[in-house]
């Protein structure tokens, strides 16, 4: 494992995103700081060779303060997690910032396309545009498979009128739950589709299960997009449980 130092994140609040997923606020040791993009490496400190990689989700800018990570419940480890509630004794480790698959807000216009918990390293990204009157030269595109697991949808608006292009889409229509409702977009998202948000020189990050990552940065290459704009992060190979 790491050399880089651990320490002891403690929970300051915790709030439900989805049925399945939820955001945590943890108080940042002294001298913390990220790169948008970057994620932790946590552990309990009675298992201590069972390391999990989570996305740091919250505006960098505030990252002496506080971070926030979200998490799906897909297994064991993240389900202890989501279990954690602020002022319990948590036993959770933490390691990090890592991870060099990061936004710096360059000029080029970007395109971020996620599935599922996958959109929550682009929430730093979109913060960190924000701060920096950047938010025109980014389109979101986030997948999920019915709206209830749609992560953040309370701050689309505030991103939009900050000018970032966001759109959503649904990937299972008709497993909608009891009174949820969708209007929008339906289907995954397709190189084609996501090339349109793009244009000369715009870089693609995706984010997410292997699956989409793979099969979305093999479709952008092969339509000609080189593979310096074309960044990748696959957090496993599942199934989309949560996307
Ligand atoms: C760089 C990186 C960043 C990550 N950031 C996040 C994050 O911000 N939020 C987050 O929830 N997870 C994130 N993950 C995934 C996370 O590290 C764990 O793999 C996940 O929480 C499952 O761990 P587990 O022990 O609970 O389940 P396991 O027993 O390890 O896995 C149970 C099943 O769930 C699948 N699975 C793993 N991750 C997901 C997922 N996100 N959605 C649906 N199915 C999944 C696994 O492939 C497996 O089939 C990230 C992974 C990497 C590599």
């Amino acid at each position: 494992m790491t050399k880089s130092p651990a320490f002891a994140p403690r929970l300051l609040s915790s709030r439900a995103e989805s049925p399945d997923v939820r955001t945590f606020r943890f108080a940042s040791p002294p001298g913390f700081a990220f790169v948008p993009g970057q994620f932790l490496l946590l552990h309990f400190e009675d298992d201590p060779r069972t390391w999990r990689a989570y996305s740091l989700c919250s505006p960098p800018a505030r990252a002496a303060e506080w971070f926030e990570l979200t998490v799906g419940t897909v297994g064991a480890f993240s389900a202890r997690l989501g279990a954690l509630r602020p002022g319990a004794e948590s036993g959770l480790a933490a390691r990090g910032p890592f991870g060099r698959w990061t936004y710096d807000g360059s000029p080029a216009r970007a395109v971020l396309v996620s599935g599922g918990t996958g959109l929550a390293p682009f929430r730093a990204m979109i913060a960190h545009a924000l701060d920096r009157g950047a938010a025109a030269r980014l389109a979101l595109r986030a997948s999920a498979r019915t709206p209830s697991r749609l992560l953040y949808r309370a701050e689309y608006d505030a991103w939009r009128r900050a000018g970032v292009d966001v759109r959503a889409t649904i990937t299972r229509p008709g497993e909608l739950g009891l009174g949820e409702r969708w209007d929008g977009e339906t289907g995954r998202w397709t190189s084609e589709r996501v090339l349109a948000a793009g244009g000369p020189g715009a870089v693609y990050y995706l984010c997410g299960p292997a699956g989409l990552v793979n099969g979305l940065g093999a479709g952008l290459r092969a339509a000609g997009v080189p593979a310096e704009r074309v960044r990748s992060e696959a957090w496993g190979d599942y199934a989309d449980q949560l996307t």
